[in-house]
């Protein structure tokens, strides 16, 4: 059974579907992804742990009970998990970012690391990597070995489009992270570009093509 969950709410859907249409602008595709990462934020972020706080309504004091935000670390792959880190962090302000740099050699397709910033303390924190699309999985892959060496107390992986060799590849290296997606498209091309997906996530975004 692969680890994989998939958000197929019609909100989600509804707008991933707007995401892959070429047409959609950069102003448009920005704000849906916007969207749609505060909607995939809601469900990967269903079982986090709560603590209960005394805090006082206008008529009495009660026990009520809150997310340690400080515990979630948020970590972008860059430069298109800024992406689904903006939505994100719209609702749960209060959570720490990490970022990892590696891009994508065009030619063996495997990732190569230029960047690694993480918050302190990262073994009592529970980890939420973001990257829009899970297609070779290389960088995913290499991303969360990094992760591991830290210990964090958990680690979770939210994309929003991803493919069958993508979720095998993951799987297979790291069968403890589970994957939440919107979608799982048909297949990889030979430039390791998901079909039909939504094209280059990151240019879409920034409107660098
Ligand atoms: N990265 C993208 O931006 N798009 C794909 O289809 C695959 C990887």
């Amino acid at each position: 059974m692969s680890n994989v969950h998939v958000i197929d709410h019609p909100l989600v859907q509804h707008k991933l579907s707007l995401m892959r249409n070429k047409e959609a602008s950069t102003n448009s595709f920005r704000r849906l992804l916007n969207e749609l990462s505060m909607l995939m934020a809601y469900e990967v972020t269903r079982d986090v742990p709560m603590q209960e706080v005394e805090i006082e309504t206008p008529l009495e004091k009660t026990k009520a009970r809150v997310i340690d935000g400080k515990k979630l670390v948020f970590v972008s792959i860059l430069r298109a998990g800024t992406g689904i880190l903006d939505g994100m962090l719209s609702v749960v302000p209060g959570a720490r970012v990490g970022h990892i740099g590696l891009y994508r050699d065009p030619k063996t397709l495997t990732a190569v690391e230029y960047y690694f910033k993480m918050p302190h303390n990262m073994e009592e924190r529970d980890v939420i990597v973001v990257d829009p699309m899970l297609a070779t999985g290389n960088s995913a892959i290499a991303a969360v070995e990094r992760l591991k060496e830290l210990r964090p107390r958990s680690i979770k992986f939210v994309c929003l489009l991803t493919c069958p060799e993508g979720v095998k590849a993951m799987n297979q290296a790291h069968p403890d992270v589970p994957i939440y997606t919107a979608a799982i498209d048909r297949q990889l091309n030979d430039h390791g570009y998901i079909l039909p997906g939504l094209g280059d996530a990151g240019d879409r975004m920034f409107g660098t093509k």
